[in-house]
């Protein structure tokens, strides 16, 4: 039997009615199948016994205790009973809210073995957690390592325990999982039925931890396959070129500056792409104001000049338009016709636009996402262009590359991912990394203040105002109806105006300003007639403005640290000396201080992302949540970077010796189910 082919309803089973069987369902759980891979959260090692005086700080006792007595606590519908116990050490007080029913199983002078996590009140040790079971029968909770399952409304540890035992005793013994055999032998894998066993009901934390290893080598290595199975790079191209390069040359002998030495490496790795044989996917990482949007363009002028046509896609207009702004002025003197294209442009415009874009009079057109839809037809896409690309899944940018005929992808971004991410997540593409700035840049100066500190925050900014320079203040909430004790931009720019900054120009961006409003104000600030820009992370992306030189992140502890780091980024982007400030609650936590001060400690974006997948897990990280690619079930990547390595490298190998592998049923079967886990956890 196929663990894939395990689909009986969980309803069968025993002690699982159609409430549970809800309550099932909203972990995603119908099948048994489904029950097999709902994996423990956590274990419980009862395997040693502590007694109840030894129970402190959420550390579980396991003890052989007597039932002594039984009280009530409140009255009418309310009454709770207490059960008194006690062991060699201690006695305490088990408080069964709405469990009356145990009064005729705790019985005076039952012995029980229990466990239970105690807090000392009203002069006594209390508890309203625990597991018993009677010390005369065989032992089923205790002498053993118990797993602890994620639940949901309406589900107790005991009944997923139950229900998760009895289909293993009924359906693990034949479980197949189709992973090959040869492979399994040689990473010394579990057998999927002792996987299985062991990740559920576990002799010891060792073996659990041994069973969880094997399914998450396995997982990671369809993880793996999948992605290189779905690579762009297996496409051959139709047609071979070798690109001119003569427009590159002119343009880059008209640049006011010289290229950094990394970003003529990355654009010889793109060129080299575009010049090769099988449709390449590339992603190009580059801290906030590493000159990306220059790569872009310089790569894309071979294209051009051999009549192709290129993409440029960015996820808000507002960084569109900047694009189409930069490209026309770099791109416009050589000759190159640049078209932008944007949801807000009216029909009347957009007609001739489409017009040109399909008959290939527009060379490089630059849009949000308008420009992959249903209307647009290219007359000859070679390459596109994606920036700021990580809200973009797997899948998506299958669809991308689908519209251009062999177009070739390369996806920029200024979150650096760390490196266990983006061989999960763009194990299909090649990557090419900008790690140097252009010359001339001064550190930012990154200050962490309490909320009550703010007076001093401003004093710097209002500084920095009457030299002539510009600043940006960041709200995690748009206005104030969520009633959240949290500040808004809208109320706060409104006090900025009025009452904090009242000699300067404010201006207010968020996602609820309609484009064309949202432009005018853009504008505003970009030509310094506003010194002030309020706003929501709207800004994190792309806004280049060289004379802004305050960032002030308020609620930082708000913001993910890769979000704060681009945040960031949006100053310092010229040669001034410019600051970060970010404004913390006053009760923060110590943790998340400490979270807060790393961006204190470092400006290398590659050391924040790593550190905010260390602290947070990959689930929090930018466009991870989104992605729903990275619902990993068994493993995790904060700690199985040795096991993403070895699965990749398997992965590779057999690929490579076996190309058909990918029609083989059973891989076929096993891909099957990555793919259902993946739907089950969006
Ligand atoms: P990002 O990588 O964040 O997209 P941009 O492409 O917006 O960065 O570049 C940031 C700024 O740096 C722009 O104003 C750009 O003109 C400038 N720039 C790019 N390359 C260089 C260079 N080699 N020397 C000096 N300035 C550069
Ligand atoms: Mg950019």
């Amino acid at each position: 039997m196929l663990l894939v082919e395990l689909e009986q309803s969980v309803q069968q089973l025993k002690r699982v009615g159609p409430a549970t069987a809800r309550a099932f369902a909203r972990l995603g759980i119908a099948t048994e199948r489904d029950l097999l891979l709902h994996l423990p959260r956590g274990y419980q090692d009862r395997t040693v016994s502590r007694p109840i005086a030894e129970a402190r700080d959420g550390v579980e006792c396991n003890t052989v205790a007597e039932v002594i007595a039984h009280d009530t606590i409140g009255w009418g519908p309310r009454k709770t009973l207490k059960v008194y116990v006690r062991d060699a050490s201690a006695s305490a007080a088990l408080v069964c809210f709405g469990r009356e029913f145990l009064a005729t199983r705790l019985k005076p002078g039952v012995r029980i073995r229990l466990a239970a996590t105690f807090s000392y009140r009203y002069g006594e040790l209390q508890s309203s957690s625990f597991e018993f079971e009677e010390a005369d029968s065989p032992p089923l909770l205790f002498g053993r390592v118990i797993p602890v399952y994620p639940l949901s409304e309406g589900l107790t540890q005991a009944v997923v325990r139950h229900a998760v035992s009895q289909v293993l005793d009924t359906s693990a013994r034949h479980v197949e999982d189709g992973f090959p055999e040869a492979l399994r032998r040689e990473r010394s894998l579990l057998s999927p039925e002792a996987a299985l066993r062991a990740v559920h009901q576990p002799a010891t934390r060792q073996e659990a931890e041994q069973a969880r290893r094997t399914l998450a080598y396995e997982e990671l290595f369809l993880q793996q396959l999948r992605l290189m199975l779905r690579s762009p790079a297996r496409t051959v191209k139709s047609r071979l070129q070798k690109l001119p390069h003569r427009l590159r040359a002119r343009a880059v002998a008209t640049l006011p500056f010289a290229l950094t030495d990394d970003q003529a490496r990355v654009i010889d790795e793109i060129i080299a792409d575009l010049n090769g044989t099988t449709v390449s996917a590339r992603l190009l990482q580059g801290d906030v104001g590493s000159g990306k949007t220059l790569v872009a363009f310089l790569a894309a002028l071979p294209v051009i000049e051999a009549g192709r046509q290129v993409v440029l896609m960015a996820p808000t207009e507002l960084l569109a338009r900047q694009h189409a702004n930069t490209a026309e002025r770099i791109l416009g003197p050589l000759g190159v016709r640049v078209c932008l294209l944007t949801g807000s442009i009216p029909v009347r415009v957009r007609t001739p636009l489409l017009q040109a874009v399909a008959g290939g009079d527009a060379q490089l057109i630059i849009g949000t996402h308008a420009v992959f839809s249903e209307a647009t037809r290219f007359h000859d896409l070679g390459f596109i262009i994606v920036d700021e690309q990580h809200r973009f899944g797997v899948s998506q940018r299958a669809a991308l590359v689908q519209k251009g005929r062999d177009a070739d992808l390369l996806l920029m971004t200024a979150t650096p991912i760390p490196r266990t991410l983006a061989l999960a997540y763009y194990g299909d593409m090649e990557t090419s990394t900008i790690h140097s700035m252009p010359p001339g840049r001064k550190p930012i100066r990154t200050h962490l203040a309490r909320l009550s500190n703010e007076q001093k925050v401003y004093e710097t900014v209002r500084r920095e105002l009457a030299a002539g320079r510009q600043a940006y203040f960041v709200y995690p909430l748009i206005d104030p109806s969520d009633r959240s004790e949290l500040k808004n931009a809208e109320t706060m720019s409104a006090r900025l105006q009025h009452e904090i900054f009242p000699d300067y120009s404010v201006t207010l961006i968020h996602s609820r300003v309609p484009e064309d409003e949202k432009r005018d104000r853009m504008d505003r600030f970009v030509r310094g007639d506003a010194q002030i820009l309020a706003a929501t992370s709207v800004i994190e992306v792309g806004v280049d403005v060289a004379n802004a030189t305050c960032m002030v992140v308020e609620h930082a502890e708000r913001f993910g640290l890769a979000a704060l780091h681009q945040l960031r980024g949006r100053v310092g982007r010229g040669e001034l000396q410019s600051y970060a400030f970010f404004v913390y609650a006053d009760d923060l936590s110590e943790d998340a201080k400490a979270r807060l001060r790393i961006l204190h400690q470092t400006s290398d974006g590659f050391a924040v992302a790593e550190e905010d997948l260390r602290m947070r897990g990959p689930g929090d990280f930018v466009g991870v949540r989104q992605s729903g690619f990275f619902r990993l079930n068994a493993a995790d990547l904060t700690q199985d970077a040795d096991l993403l390595d070895t699965a990749r490298n398997d992965a590779r190998t057999i690929l490579a010796r076996d190309p058909a592998l990918a029609g083989q049923p059973l891989l076929k079967r096993l891909v099957e189910v990555h793919d259902h886990l993946e739907a089950r956890a969006v």
